[in-house]
């Protein structure tokens, strides 16, 4: 286990910081060490994946023959289950920015497993539609996709696709309603057009269901030039365990 953070400059900060606001679990919220990330009790309680997932679709039960998968691979950190499902929900209402910051020695390894990391060019995010960001104030997949370019050394831009509408809730709907829910939902910036064109990028998300939000961004990246699109998310849900909230 490794909760420390690594000593560096950035850290300086944190440091001071903590001294006025003191460094909580996210998970939890109880006070911690300004160099942990997480309190050992909940670390201990994080449903890291263990078992075989595919490497194309990313899903457990694997979908390739099901629908066409226009990402190039797919790999998830943990199970969206128990303290990371508590997480991530508090992440998204802004209680919890610090979350992805738990997994930082996960995320490389983990991408090594479905792909060359230096072949990647540039780390974006799902967009979100710009009402909603300016509701809420931030993009929780832009913040992933932050923090996973510092840890492999790759520019972000999360401004290569844009979400044309505010979605309705999803998380009833069958994959094949989630696929026809998803079309035309979003569309690729013509500022950045340059910058997807014949590049490999890495696509960020917090959660990955049936893929359909992923598969979909995959699919503009690809119809505007990119060369393969990989995807990167903190959890996976089980489509069996009717707990869906994300698509
Ligand atoms: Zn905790
Ligand atoms: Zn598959």
């Amino acid at each position: 286990m490794n909760l420390q953070r690594k000593p560096s400059f950035d850290n300086v900060k944190k440091y001071v910081l903590d001294i006025f606001f003191p460094n909580r679990c996210p998970f939890c919220g109880k006070i911690i060490r300004w160099s942990d990330t997480c309190c050992e009790k909940c670390y201990n309680e994080i449903p890291f994946i263990v078992t075989e997932h595919c490497k194309k679709c990313g899903q457990e039960i694997c979908m390739c023959n099901e629908t066409e998968i226009y990402y190039d691979g797919c790999v998830s950190i943990t199970d969206y289950s128990g303290i990371v499902r508590d997480g991530i929900i508090s992440f998204k209402l802004d209680k919890a920015v610090n979350l992805v910051d738990v997994f930082k020695d996960d995320i490389y390894k983990k991408l090594l497993s479905i792909t060359d990391v230096d072949k990647i060019d540039v780390v974006t995010a799902v967009p979100m539609h710009r009402s909603t960001k300016r509701i809420r104030g931030y993009n929780q997949a832009e913040i992933i996709s932050k923090t996973v370019s510092k840890v492999i050394n790759k520019p972000a831009n999360s401004k290569l696709l844009i979400k044309q509408s505010s979605d309705v809730a999803q998380h009833k709907l069958s994959r094949y309603d989630r696929e026809k829910a998803v079309k035309g939902l979003f569309s690729a910036d013509e500022k950045h057009k340059g910058e997807i064109d014949g590049k490999t990028i890495l696509l960020c998300d917090d959660i990955i269901t049936t893929g359909s939000t992923l598969n979909e961004c995959a699919r503009i990246l690809k119809d505007n030039g990119a060369k393969y699109v990989y995807c990167f998310t903190i959890a996976s849900t089980r489509l069996d365990d009717g707990k869906n909230e994300s698509i």
